[in-house]
């Protein structure tokens, strides 16, 4: 029997956990470097100040690891931003239920409209992303929209708002594959400072991963907005949450995302910006604990980064996204979540992989490889 993740938190001190973090030697770091396999506890060393001296040799590691498990390949996905319509107030989201902003939740054609301008720019898999208004996007609307678009998508993925078991089992048994649901922050005290609404409930959201495993989801998608916290320790419990799931739903695969600050409307100031080099380590760092976990890199990332993550720990990127409800073809200038920095196109992200030697890849599942 399993111990929920949420009791796992509770008895877990997030402070001995910074304080471990922070308090790591170089020789320490030394050390951990020569093993051949990483634990939770080398992910104290690994995400360290004391490690972000040996960036070289950590991405050397990780390179290692990634082809190993992965080849050469990236998968490239879009967001298809569904509705801007929020009940939450996040302190840091353009989306932020009192900003005053022209709202918008697309009907089922033009979900459609959206979803074959994406199609025809060669993606397969299909992320649908909405603020969290559970009356604008019913999961009746998700789940008529899946049974469509299924039709002709590989995979069908959500990130939305939390659900109860029942509601995923029915959204599972319309054709969506895979839920992504950020928990922002691990901390509860800074978790508590930036919600208000439903979203503030962090117990519930806390465990909406584990009622989305029961609904047999494909894969599930996890992660932290860095910067929100201390962000060596948001991620190291978002790598527990991550070996806590693949334990239990070990037939689902899981994704980690680590979206940094990215300007929007409101103004927010994060409570540290994390600069290309620490953030450059966290991602060798979780490449070298959860060797098996996809690791995404969104547009929000400039684009020199994201070339030079590709394939030494990243195996995931979003391409050509627009964050802003009908972005792609219905309504071009209604306003978008967050600022994109990588600009480029579908076709320009594929061939920058080419030139690396990589895949990029467009499609990897089939219905037909279920024997249902
Ligand atoms: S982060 Fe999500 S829940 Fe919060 S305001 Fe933005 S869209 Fe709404």
């Amino acid at each position: 029997m399993y111990m929920s993740f949420l009791k796992i938190l509770q008895k877990t001190d997030l402070t001995h956990i910074r304080n471990l973090i922070y308090s790591v030697t170089e020789q320490t770091v030394l050390n951990t470097l020569e093993k051949k396999h990483f634990d939770l506890k080398d992910f104290t060393v690994l995400i360290s100040p004391a490690a972000g001296r040996f960036l070289e040799k950590m991405a050397d590691l990780s390179r290692e690891i990634t082809l190993l498990r992965f080849g050469r390949t990236v998968k490239l996905y879009a967001p298809l931003y569904v509705s801007n319509e929020c009940v939450n107030e996040c302190a840091y989201c353009g989306f932020n239920a009192k900003n005053k902003i022209k709202r918008k939740t697309l009907t089922k054609k033009e979900v459609i409209k959206e979803a074959e301008s994406l199609y025809s720019q060669g993606f397969r898999h299909l992320l649908l992303v909405s603020g969290e208004n559970s009356r604008k996007v019913t999961v009746a609307f998700l789940g008529d929209i899946a049974r469509e678009l299924t039709k002709n998508f590989a995979a069908v993925s959500i990130e939305v708002y939390p659900m109860d078991t029942g509601d995923y089992k029915k959204l599972a048994s319309c054709g969506v594959s895979g839920i992504a649901l950020y928990q922002e922050t691990y901390n509860r005290t800074v978790y508590k400072t930036v919600h208000r609404g439903p979203k503030a409930d962090f117990n519930y959201r806390l465990s909406a991963l584990e009622r989305a495993g029961e609904a047999g989801f494909r894969e599930m998608g996890i992660g932290v907005l860095i910067g929100l916290s201390d962000f060596r320790t948001d991620v190291f419990f978002t790598a527990l949450h991550a070996g806590y799931l693949m334990k239990k739903f070990w037939k689902s695969g899981i994704a980690v995302s680590f979206p940094r600050f990215r300007a929007a409307a409101g103004n927010f100031k994060p409570y540290v910006n994390v600069s290309d080099k620490e953030f450059a380590q966290l991602i060798f760092a979780l490449r070298m604990v959860l060797p098996d976990a996809d690791l995404v890199l969104s547009t929000r990332e400039n684009p020199g980064f994201r070339n030079g993550m590709a394939g030494i720990g990243i195996t995931r990127m979003s391409a050509g996204s627009k964050t802003n409800p009908g972005g792609y073809t219905v309504s071009e200038n209604s306003l978008e979540q967050f600022e994109i920095a990588d600009k480029r196109t579908p076709q320009n992200i594929a061939s920058m992989l080419k030139t690396k030697d990589l895949d990029p890849v467009w499609k990897d599942f089939d219905r037909s490889f279920l024997f249902e």
